[in-house]
């Protein structure tokens, strides 16, 4: 997820590669997506990084733009085969510049904004998945897609976190950015390069999405409907903490101005921050 500022720089032109990708229409597709009580039907899935920014950090073996691509294409299938709309802000090895990523989830309406993303770490320990936010309104979507890739991954739960990542304060529909678990891990990076593996992160994604009014509905009524009810995952309000060195290109806010500074306060590292957290959460 990392990537170096100066790369940055290098941004080529961009702006018409999102494809659109409808569905078959069948009538079962439709009466899928009816079925998720949502009025969003279109998915603008973002596959992270892409082209030149391999994602990662330096050295890092397995390369994350391949993974997060694979899953993105793999949920772009199974959604519109339930009859979302789905809208690819990248659909090859190519880079796309994060304003240019927003502006696509922008132009559309009643969508919900999906970020995929690998994470990385220099203690190969390093271990679990996370799941993103940053608007209240975006916090069903969040924890339903996180009840499901965490409930259905063998690794740790690392929970929701709320931070203000660039691609999830600036987009103006629903949005969720999820870490499908460590390339610098040994035994999640194995997992991740089965395309077994992904086609499941992809299923977990996509059943995430199904139910997410699940979510709304179980918070907002005391009745619970039909379908499965889905809690609300813990998650931790890092809004107000300083991005360290692991902050991930993709959510950055960091500019070239604010880089002097960063570099001379160190901060909480992450192995300290999963090890919290998975106290608080395996309780
Ligand atoms: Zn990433």
């Amino acid at each position: 997820m990392r990537r170096n500022l100066s790369q940055l720089r290098l941004v080529p032109a961009a702006l018409s590669i999102a494809t659109v990708v409808c569905g078959t229409s069948s009538a079962a597709a439709r009466g899928s997506a009816a079925q998720s009580g949502s009025s969003a039907t279109a998915v603008v899935i973002d596959a992270g990084h892409g082209g030149f920014d391999r994602g990662g950090i330096p050295g890092q073996r397995i390369p994350e733009k391949e993974m997060t691509l694979d899953v993105a294409q793999r949920l772009k299938a199974l959604l519109a085969a339930s009859g979302y709309r789905v809208i690819m802000t990248r659909d090859s090895d190519v880079f796309v510049p994060l304003p240019t990523r927003v502006s696509i989830a922008n132009s559309y309406q009643n969508a919900i904004f999906v970020c995929i993303h690998f994470n990385s770490a220099k203690r190969m320990g390093a271990s679990g998945i996370e799941t993103y936010f940053y608007s209240h309104e975006s916090l069903p979507l969040a924890s339903a897609v996180h009840y499901y890739v965490a409930g259905g991954a063998p690794t740790s739960n690392r929970g929701v976190r709320r931070r203000g990542f660039y691609v999830l304060r600036k987009t103006k529909i629903p949005a969720v950015l999820v870490e499908c678990g460590f390339l610098t891990n040994p035994s999640e990076g194995d997992y991740a390069q089965t395309t077994s593996y992904r086609q499941k992160l992809a299923e977990e994604i996509a059943a995430g999405i199904r139910g997410r009014s699940s979510v709304a509905s179980a918070l907002s009524s005391t009745r619970v409907a039909t379908g499965e009810s889905i809690p609300y995952q813990p998650y931790i309000d890092q809004t107000k903490i300083h991005d360290s060195d692991r902050s991930h290109s993709k959510h950055s806010k960091k500019s070239s101005k604010t880089k002097a500074s960063k570099k001379k306060k160190p901060s909480k590292s992450i192995d300290s921050e999963a090890s919290t957290i998975s106290k608080e959460r395996e309780g």
